[in-house]
């Protein structure tokens, strides 16, 4: 049993982790920046330490300074959240040396699904559908322009160390793969130290579809339905909602078992989701994040389980505390990530928070770490909060997410939620009838 939990992160999903340690009876250390001393979570915990400058390389990505503050404060176990270190195995591999649980998968599990291309591999080896598209990586312009003329254009060059939309290329035309193809390199290389690429084949009209999957890391997994994320922004989620409104109680079934299968077979530990590109019945693919993901209260709603609590669990050595038959979908849930930027220009504007009143009543969840008088410092992401409904059924999810919309107060700053009051207005959000293309499309003519 954990005694206490250094929560190695900020904002929000620190929050989240914190008061699901608070319910079990576990003490929780925040870590933070001097830009962050202020912050909510550092409320919020039982303890806190300052890890460095503002700069996250220098604060919440740095390895040592976190072993340091679990050390200091004998926490015995360590949870990342999401983004900086959670899929980080170097991280992962020196808690192991110094003795300090990772409430997450393995090192070596997050090695081989941070990398794109052996997570492709592997994934296809255990019998789950993937993008068509070259094997491996692609070395050169050559190689490049080949597999475009074999699988026909358009196709997308991915940077195998890709992540948060960034080191990907559409190429249209054999024209267009010499900078597609050199781009997406020197994306990859910039952002992640990595110029290896790979192609697939460009969807151009598919839904975006993930699995929720559990491990206890003994050969046994569930899945928990799908989250339809396919509103996005620069390959970046908005809006994502369970379960997904084109997906059928067969087609849930039938992949989830596919995604279950595949994880317990490799003694997955921990939460994981499995992003799938949804296109005319069939499922492709993409990617799999070895973490909980930002939209994970879509799913915690609709089957009424605490997934940090359960990563923890686990991460004690805990079985899981349900079964796949246990897992059953009670009504619908739909999340909206507000960010701290205008709209619609999308530009950062962190600043302070004169006035902040968070929406409630039945099924409505706010997961924030804004307060009255908090500065959002420029340093980091432009998420601020995440409104989370749930209702009996989708129709009755929208007119609550609308009536929860009216009563949120975020004064002093520019946000995203007038994004959300216009789309509120379109007849296809309401009959869900879009694709992973159609909110930058709707942006471009309304906007
Ligand atoms: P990241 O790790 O940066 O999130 P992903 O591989 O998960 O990258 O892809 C993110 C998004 O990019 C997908 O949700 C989808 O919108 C788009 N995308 C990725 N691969 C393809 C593809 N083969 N065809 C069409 N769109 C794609």
């Amino acid at each position: 049993m954990f005694k206490k939990i250094l929560v190695a992160n900020r904002g929000e999903i620190a929050l989240r982790v914190i008061r699901a340690a608070r319910e079990m009876g576990i003490g929780s250390v925040a870590v933070h920046s001097t830009a962050d001393s202020d912050a909510m979570h550092v409320r919020m915990a039982d303890e806190s330490v300052c890890i460095g400058p503002a700069s996250s390389t220098e604060s919440y990505l740095s390895i040592p300074a976190i072993i340091a503050a679990a050390e200091i404060t004998g926490a015995d176990a360590i949870h990342p959240g999401y983004g900086f270190l959670s899929e980080n195995a170097t991280f992962v591999q020196a808690l192991q040396d110094h003795d300090i649980n990772f409430i997450g998968p393995t090192a070596e599990h997050i090695r081989v699904m941070g990398d794109k291309i052996s997570a492709k591999d592997t994934m296809r080896a255990l019998g789950v559908p993937c993008v068509p598209g070259s094997e491996g990586g692609v070395p050169d312009l050559d190689a490049a322009l080949k597999i475009g003329e074999e699988f026909g254009y358009p196709v997308i060059i991915k940077a195998t160390a890709g992540g948060g939309g960034r080191g990907m290329k559409v190429a249209n035309s054999a024209e267009e793969m010499p900078t597609a193809f050199s781009s997406a390199r020197s994306e990859g290389k910039a952002a992640f130290g990595n110029d290896e690429v790979y192609i697939e084949k460009y969807l151009t009209t598919p839904r975006h579809i993930e699995i929720q999957v559990f491990g206890d890391g003994k050969g046994r997994a569930v899945h928990l339905g799908e989250r339809d994320c396919s509103l996005q922004r620069r390959h970046q989620k908005v809006f994502e909602e369970a379960p997904g409104p084109a997906i059928s109680a067969e087609e849930r079934a039938r992949i989830g078992e596919v995604c279950a299968n595949a994880v317990a077979k490799i003694n997955y530990i921990g939460a994981g989701t499995i992003e799938f590109l949804y296109e005319k019945g069939e499922f492709y693919f993409i990617e799999m994040n070895t973490r909980l993901q930002v939209e994970h209260p879509v799913t915690e709603a609709i089957f009424g389980v605490d997934l940090v609590r359960e990563q923890i669990r686990v991460a004690e050595g805990h079985d899981l505390s349900f079964t796949q038959d246990d897992l059953i979908i009670n009504g619908h849930a739909i999340e909206v990530r507000i960010n701290a930027e205008t709209f619609p220009g999308f530009a950062p504007r962190p600043g302070k928070i004169n006035a902040y009143h968070a929406p409630g009543g039945l099924g409505v969840r706010m997961d924030s770490a804004l307060y009255d008088g908090y500065s959002i410092p420029p340093h980091y992401d432009s998420l601020i909060g995440k409104l989370i409904v749930h209702a009996p059924d989708r129709k009755a999810a929208l007119a609550r997410l609308e009536r929860a919309l009216g009563e949120l107060i975020i004064d002093g700053i520019e946000t995203t939620i007038p994004l959300f009051h216009a789309l509120l207005q379109e007849p296809e959000v309401h009959s869900g009838d879009y694709n992973i293309h159609w909110l930058e499309h709707w942006l471009e003519q309304k906007f």
